[in-house]
C-alpha cells in the first residue's frame, strides 16, 4: 500500500503522546527515504487533531495540519481527506480518540475494496473500532514505533542504518511509552531496537532533556499543586488525585504539561494503583488510570467507553469532577485485589 501510494496522510489520536507524535513522524521520514531511493514522487502529510506539547516540536521537520486550529477547519473533512490515495492511524484505532475524523475513517474503510482508497492502522491498544482496511496492530509490542521500526525493515534496505532524526522520533516513541524503560512494556525487544537506535546515532541523553528537561517552570507549579491533593484510599494502595480549572489557572500551567503528572504516586510503596481525575472546559471529565502490576485498568476504563492498555488507560466521563470521581474510584476499587 505504502509503495503504490503517491499522497500520504498520517495522522494519530486526540492529545499526541510521543509515541503518536514519534511514530508519525518517523514513519514520514521513511516513507520520504524510499521515494528518494527509489526515484519516486510522494507527498507525506502529517495531520493532528490537537496541538501537541511543544517538548515534541522538534520532531516535526515542517509544520503539520492541526486540525482545529487553523483554516483547514472550515472546509469538510471529507474534502480534506479524499485526494490522499493512502491514510495511516498510528497509535490508536479508537473513535473516541479520533474526532471529527472518525465517521469518514469507518465509512472510508467501509468502501477501500471498491475505491482502492486505503485505510492502514498501526496500533497496540487492546482495544479498536472498525478502523483501517489493512491492520498492523500487535497489542505485545512496547509501542506503536516498535511495529514503525520493523516496517522500515521491510520499506528499506535491511542493514542500511536509519537517518539519525528518523532513529530519534522511533527512541521518542519507544522511550516515552515505556516511560524510559521503566514500564512492564520494556522488553528484551525494547533494549534491543533502543541499542540500534543509538547506534545510528541517537544521543539518548540529548534526546531525555529535549523530552522531560525543557520547561518552564509552570510545570513544577502544577506538579505541587496537584500532589497536594492526593489522597489516598483502600488501605493505601488507590492513590487519588485531581486538577481543577483553578489549579490550571494559579499554575499557569499549560493542559499538555499533565502528561506523565499520573504516574508520580507511584513512588508510593503500598499504591498499586492510580486515578488522575482533569476537569475540562466543557464540563466533562477527563480520567487517566495507571497500575503497577495485577489491575488490568483497561477493563475499567471500558466500563466507562475508554480504553487503553492493561497497565495504562484513559476514558472521557460527561460528568463533572466530583461525580467522576466517585464513579470510577469505585470501580477502581471493585478492581483491587
Ligand atoms: P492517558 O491516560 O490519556 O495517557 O491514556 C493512557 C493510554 O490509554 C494511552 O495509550 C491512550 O492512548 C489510551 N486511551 C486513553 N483514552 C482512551 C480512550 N477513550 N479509548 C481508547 N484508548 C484510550
Ligand atoms: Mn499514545
Ligand atoms: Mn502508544
Amino acid at each position: 500500500m505504502i509503495e503504490s501510494a503517491r499522497k500520504v496522510l498520517i495522522t494519530t489520536h486526540i492529545r499526541p503522546d510521543g509515541d503518536a507524535i514519534g511514530s508519525m513522524t518517523a514513519l514520514k521520514g521513511i516513507i520520504e527515504d524510499l521515494s528518494e531511493r527509489k526515484g519516486q514522487e510522494r507527498q507525506v502529510q502529517l495531520l493532528l487533531l490537537s496541538n501537541p506539547s511543544e517538548n515534541y516540536m522538534f520532531l516535526f521537520a515542517e509544520k503539520p495540519w492541526i486540525w482545529g486550529s487553523d483554516i483547514l477547519s472550515e472546509q469538510p473533512i471529507d474534502d480534506l481527506l479524499e485526494p490522499f490515495d493512502l491514510i495511516i492511524v498510528v497509535d490508536t484505532s479508537a473513535v473516541r480518540q479520533l474526532p471529527g475524523i472518525s465517521e469518514y475513517l469507518v465509512e472510508r474503510t467501509k468502501n477501500a475494496e471498491q475505491t482502492g482508497k486505503n485505510v492502514l492502522v498501526i496500533d497496540h491498544h487492546l482495544t479498536g473500532d472498525a478502523i483501517g482496511n489493512c491492520l498492523l496492530v500487535d497489542p505485545g509490542v512496547c509501542a506503536a514505533g516498535e511495529i514503525v521500526f520493523d516496517l522500515s525493515g521491510h520499506l528499506l534496505k535491511r542493514g542500511e542504518p536509519l537517518k539519525t532524526d528518523v532513529a530519534g522520533a522511533l527512541l521518542t516513541a519507544i522511550g516515552t511509552d515505556t516511560g524510559w524503560f521503566r514500564f512492564e512494556n520494556s522488553t528484551a525487544r525494547a533494549f534491543e531496537i533502543a541499542g540500534e537506535l543509538i547506534r545510528a546515532g541517537v544521543k539518548a541523553d540529548e534526546l531525555y532533556q529535549k523530552l522531560y528537561q525543557n520547561f518552564p517552570p509552570e510545570r513544577l507549579m502544577l506538579l505541587n499543586l496537584t500532589l497536594e491533593t492526593l489522597e489516598l484510599q483502600y488501605d493505601g494502595r488507590l492513590a487519588v488525585m485531581q486538577i481543577t480549572k483553578a489549579i490550571l489557572e494559579k499554575s499557569r500551567a499549560k493542559r499538555s504539561y499533565i502528561e506523565n503528572i499520573v504516574n508520580e504516586p507511584q513512588q508510593i510503596g503500598t499504591v498499586i494503583a492510580v486515578v488522575l481525575l482533569v476537569e475540562q472546559e466543557d464540563g466533562t471529565t477527563r480520567v487517566s488510570l495507571r497500575s503497577k502490576n495485577t489491575i488490568d485498568v483497561n477493563a475499567v476504563a471500558r466500563k466507562f467507553g475508554g480504553g487503553g492498555h492493561a497497565r495504562a488507560a484513559g476514558l472521557t466521563l460527561k460528568a463533572d469532577l466530583a461525580e467522576a470521581r466517585k464513579r470510577v474510584v469505585q470501580a477502581m476499587g471493585e478492581s483491587l485485589p
